[in-house]
C-alpha cells in the first residue's frame, strides 16, 4: 500500500495464476498446461520470423492469424478478434460486452478471474449456484442479466454443458450476450462455434494455451458476431495496438494449420484422461465427470489441502483452492501417462499412510 496508489489499485483484489516454480523433476499438474510439446511447425515458423523484421512493428491487426482461424472454423475474418492469451480477451469482453446497468451471471463455481474482472471496471455480477451435481442448470440463468459467461466444459469442474442446452439459453436471453469460453472445448467437447451464425448475441472465447500447447506464447481469440468483435476492436484498439507480436503471430498460424498434430497430441491426452479417472476411482476418490484436460476429485477420508500439501512434498503439486464448496477437491491437469501413474502412487502412499 502506498499514497501513489489510486483508489482503484487499493481496492483490487488480484487473481493469482497457479505457480510456477523453478524447481526441476517436478511432476506439474496445476495449471493445465500441455504435457506435449507444440507442433514442430510451430517452432519452424518462429525460428523463420526471429530476424531482422524485428525491427518492425507487427500487423496491428494480425490479419494472417484471423484469416487462420476464421479458414479453420468455417467463418470470415471479421468474425474473429484475437489477444495477448484468452485473459486478455476476456478482460476486453468484460468492458465492451458485459458491463451495463444489470449485473452480470456466471456460475459460483466457475474460472475465478471473472469476479476480477468485474471489480477491474466496476461491473456488477451475481453468482449462480450450480446444482449440487456441479452442473449448470440453464433454466437458473432464466433472469433479467446484464450478460453471462461461463466456461464449457467448466473450470474447475470439467463438466461439460451439451450445446442443445446452449442454445435453449441463447433463445431465452436475447437482449444480452452470452460468452461461453472454451479454453478446453478440444478435449471432448462440442463448440459453440457452429451456433455463431444463427445467434447474434453469441460470443464463443478460444486460446492455443491448451489443446495447441502454446501456453508460453500467449495467443486467444473470440469469435462472434462481426457487431461484437467491433466493439471487442475499439476496446483494444483504445488499449494496446499490437497485443500480438510477430513471434505469436507466425507460431499460432502454423499452430492452427497443422492439424494432424493437434488431433494426434488431443487424443492422447483425452486417452490419459480416461486412464486417469479409473485409477482415482479404484483409490476411492469421487471423480467428476470431466471432459477437460484436467480432472477435479475428492477423497471421503483426506482433506483436500491436506492432500495437496503431501503431494507436494512428493514433489507433485496440483492446485487446490481454498473456496466454498470445492476446498475439498483438487484439480489435477492430466499429465503424460507416466506422471498420472507418479500421481496415483503418491495417492496410493499417502491414503495407505493415513489408514
Ligand atoms: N479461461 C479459462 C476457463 C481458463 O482456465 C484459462 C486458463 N487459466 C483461461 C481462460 C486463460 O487462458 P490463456 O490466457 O492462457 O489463454
Amino acid at each position: 500500500m502506498s499514497k501513489y496508489w489510486s483508489t482503484v489499485v487499493r481496492d483490487l483484489t488480484p487473481y493469482v495464476p497457479g505457480e510456477q516454480p523453478k524447481l526441476a523433476n517436478l511432476v506439474k499438474l496445476n495449471t493445465n498446461e500441455n504435457p506435449y510439446g507444440p507442433s514442430p511447425r510451430v517452432l519452424e515458423a518462429l525460428k523463420n520470423e526471429a530476424g531482422e523484421t524485428l525491427r518492425l512493428y507487427p500487423d496491428p491487426n494480425a490479419l494472417r492469424l484471423k484469416e487462420a482461424i476464421a479458414d479453420y472454423h468455417g467463418l470470415s475474418p471479421q468474425q474473429v478478434f484475437v489477444g495477448n492469451g484468452s485473459d486478455e480477451v476476456l478482460a476486453h469482453v468484460f468492458l465492451a460486452l458485459l458491463k451495463h446497468e444489470r449485473p452480470v451471471l456466471f456460475p459460483d463455481v466457475s474460472y475465478s478471474f471473472y469476479p476480477v474482472y468485474c471489480a477491474l471496471y466496476g461491473i456488477d455480477y451475481r453468482a449462480v449456484p450450480l446444482s449440487e451435481a456441479f452442473e449448470i442448470e440453464v433454466d437458473d440463468y432464466r433472469k433479467a442479466n446484464g450478460g453471462i459467461i461461463f466456461p464449457n466444459p467448466n473450470a474447475p469442474t470439467g463438466c461439460l454443458l451439451p450445446l442443445s442446452e446452449i442454445e435453449r439459453l441463447l433463445k431465452a436471453n436475447e437482449e444480452s450476450v452470452v460468452v461461453i469460453d472454451e479454453a478446453y472445448v478440444d478435449f471432448g467437447g462440442e463448440s459453440a462455434i457452429s451456433l455463431i451464425d444463427r445467434h447474434p448475441n453469441l460470443l464463443v472465447v478460444q486460446t492455443l494455451s491448451k489443446s495447441r500447447s502454446l501456453a508460453g506464447l500467449r495467443v486467444g481469440f473470440a469469435v462472434g458476431d462481426a457487431a461484437l468483435i467491433e466493439a471487442l476492436e475499439r476496446v483494444k484498439n483504445s488499449f494496446n495496438s499490437y497485443p500480438l507480436d510477430r513471434l505469436a503471430i507466425a507460431g499460432a498460424v502454423a499452430a492452427i494449420e497443422d492439424r494432424e498434430h493437434f488431433e494426434r497430441t488431443r487424443q492422447m491426452v483425452i486417452a490419459s484422461r480416461e486412464a486417469l479417472i479409473r485409477s482415482l476411482v479404484e483409490l476411492g476418490f469421487q471423480v467428476l465427470p470431466s471432459k477437460a484436460n484436467f480432472v477435479f476429485a475428492r477423497h471421503p477420508a483426506m482433506d483436500g489441502a491436506e492432500l495437496a500439501r503431501s503431494l507436494r512434498t512428493r514433489g507433485i503439486i496440483v492446485r487446490h483452492f481454498e473456496l466454498p464448496r470445492i476446498a475439498q477437491f483438487l484439480r489435477i491437469t492430466v499429465g503424460t501417462d507416466g506422471q498420472c501413474r507418479a500421481l496415483t502412487a503418491a495417492l496410493a502412499e499417502i491414503l495407505g499412510a493415513s489408514e
